[in-house]
C-alpha cells in the first residue's frame, strides 16, 4: 500500500524479468502502447510472425498462386503440418493433431468417436462447470446415441470410476476456463482406464502454456483451441488429438472428402484415410491456418516447460503484488502450482463493471459469470513488470471505486 511496498514489488519484478529472460517473447507480439493485455486466454494477441504469414498467404499464395498454391505452397497438408507443430507443444507424437475445425466440431468429432469405441457402456462423464459449448456438445452426442450423461465435476471423477463398469467416457477440461483450476490429467485418465472407460482432454485453456503431457498422461483424445494462448487469431482453427493405439478405429462421425482415403478420386464410397488424416471433415480454412502457423514460430527454440516455469512465476508474483498492495479481493484460482493454470481469477460483486473500469485503465481482462474478475496471463508476451503494473491499476480502480461509475454499468454483447 506504501510507496515502500511498491518500490519493493517493483525491483522483485525486475529481478524476476531478468530471471526468466529467456522466454522473452514480447518483441516477436504486436500490442499497442499503454495496454496490459491479460485476455491472451480468450483472443491471444497479434504476432509479427502471424501477421506476415497472414499477408504472404492473402498476397503472393492467393493473390499469385491462385489455385496453385494448393500444391506450391502446400495448403493441402497444412492441417497434418501445423498439426505436427502443436503436437510437439502438448507433449504427443507427430501424425495425432490436425487442425482445421473449431475447437466445438473437434469436440463433437472426439466425443462421438469416443463413445462408440466402447459400445457396451451406457455413460458419459462431463464436468457441469465446464465451458457451456463442451456440455452441449456432449449432451448431444449422448442424445444421438442413446447414452447417459452423467454430469460429474472433475474432482469427483475419480471416485465415480473406481470400481465402475458402466462409463465409455470421461470428457474434461485441463484447466477449468472460469477458475483456472489445473486438473490432473494423469491421474483422471488412469482411473478412466482401470474402470475400462477412455478419457477426453479439452486443452483450451492449457496448450501452449502448460506441460499437457498427452502421451505421459495416457490421453486417448484431445483438442485445443487455436486463438487462445496458442494467439492464432480470432477463430483460428483448433486441433484434435488421437492417441496413436486408437487411429486405426477412430470412426469420423463427419464423413467428408477430406478425411477421405482417396479425396480426388471422387468416388462415392467413404474409405478413411490412414492416420490422423481421417479425422479431417472438408476443405481446411487455409488463411487462418496462416495465421496460427505464423503465430506458433513463437515458440520456436521453448522449451513448454521453461514457459510454464514463467507462467506460474507472473501468476504467482500477481498474486503477491496483490497483497503487497492491500488488495483483498478473493483469488478463486489455486495458490498450489500444481493445480494452477495460467490465469488468477478475483471474485467481486461488481466484477464486470470492475472488467470495464481496468479496460478503461489500460488493463484488458474479462469478466466471466456470475463474479469473476478473470485474468489471463500469457507468459510470451507479459513481463513481471507489466503485472505489477496491471495490480497497482486493479488498486486504483478499487480504491477510487471507479467502478461505480454508470459508463461501467451496462453490458456489452461479449463480455
Ligand atoms: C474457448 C473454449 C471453447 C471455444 O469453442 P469454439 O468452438 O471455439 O467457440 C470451447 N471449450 C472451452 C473449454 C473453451 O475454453
Amino acid at each position: 500500500m506504501t510507496d515502500d511496498s511498491t518500490a519493493r514489488l517493483a525491483t522483485r519484478a525486475r529481478e524476476l524479468d531478468a530471471e526468466h529472460v529467456s522466454t522473452d517473447r514480447r518483441n516477436a507480439f504486436v500490442l499497442p502502447d499503454g495496454v496490459v493485455y491479460l485476455d491472451g486466454n480468450s483472443l491471444g494477441a497479434l504476432s509479427v510472425a502471424a501477421r506476415e504469414a497472414t499477408r504472404d498467404a492473402v498476397e503472393r499464395q492467393w493473390g499469385e498462386q491462385l489455385i496453385r498454391a494448393w500444391n506450391d505452397s502446400e495448403w493441402w497438408t497444412a492441417p497434418e503440418r501445423v498439426g505436427n507443430r502443436i503436437a510437439e507443444l502438448v507433449g504427443a507424437p507427430a501424425g495425432t493433431v490436425v487442425v482445421g475445425d473449431s475447437t466445438t466440431v473437434s469436440l463433437y468429432k472426439a466425443v462421438h468417436a469416443a463413445a462408440r469405441m466402447r459400445p457396451e457402456r451406457r455413460v458419459v462423464l462431463t464436468d457441469p462447470d465446464s465451458f457451456p459449448t463442451d456440455v452441449h456438445v456432449t449432451r448431444g452426442v449422448c442424445e444421438q446415441l442413446g447414452l447417459t450423461l452423467e454430469l460429474v465435476s472433475p474432482g469427483d471423477a475419480v471416485a465415480r470410476l473406481e470400481g465402475s463398469d458402466d462409463v465409455a467416457l470421461a470428457s474434461y477440461s485441463q484447466v477449468d476456463y472460469r477458475t483456472g483450476e489445473l486438473w490432473d490429467l494423469a491421474t483422471i485418465t488412469a482411473a478412466a482406464h482401470d474402470a475400462g472407460a477412455l478419457s477426453c482432454w479439452d486443452l483450451c485453456h492449457s496448450a501452449g502454456v502448460v506441460e499437457v503431457g498427452l502421451t505421459a498422461g495416457g490421453a486417448d483424445f484431445a483438442v485445443g483451441c487455436g486463438y487462445k494462448y496458442l494467439s492464432g487469431g480470432p477463430g483460428a482453427p483448433a486441433f484434435v488429438f488421437v492417441a496413436p493405439e486408437h487411429l486405426a478405429d477412430f470412426t469420423n462421425p463427419i464423413l467428408g472428402w477430406n478425411g477421405h482415403a482417396t479425396p480426388f478420386a471422387m468416388s462415392p464410397d467413404h474409405v478413411a484415410a490412414d492416420g490422423i488424416t481421417r479425422a479431417r471433415v472438408g476443405t481446411p480454412p487455409v488463411l487462418g491456418i496462416a495465421a496460427l502457423e505464423g503465430a506458433l514460430t513463437a515458440y520456436d527454440g521453448l522449451d513448454v516447460g521453461d514457459v510454464r516455469r514463467r507462467s506460474l512465476s507472473l501468476t504467482a508474483f500477481f498474486v503477491e503484488c496483490l497483497g503487497g498492495l492491500g488488495v483483498d479481493l478473493p483469488v478463486v484460482t489455486p495458490a498450489d502450482d500444481a493445480r494452477r493454470g495460467s490465469q488468477v481469477s478475483l471474485r467481486h460483486p461488481d466484477a464486470y463493471a470492475v472488467v470495464q473500469a481496468l479496460i478503461a485503465r489500460g488493463v484488458i481482462g474479462d469478466f466471466r459469470e456470475p463474479d469473476i474478475v478473470r485474468l489471463g496471463f500469457a507468459p510470451l508476451y507479459l513481463s513481471h513488470e507489466d503485472v505489477l503494473a496491471a495490480a497497482v491499476l486493479l488498486r486504483d480502480v478499487l480504491d477510487g471505486r471507479e467502478f461505480e461509475r454508470a459508463e461501467f454499468a451496462t453490458r456489452a454483447a461479449v463480455t
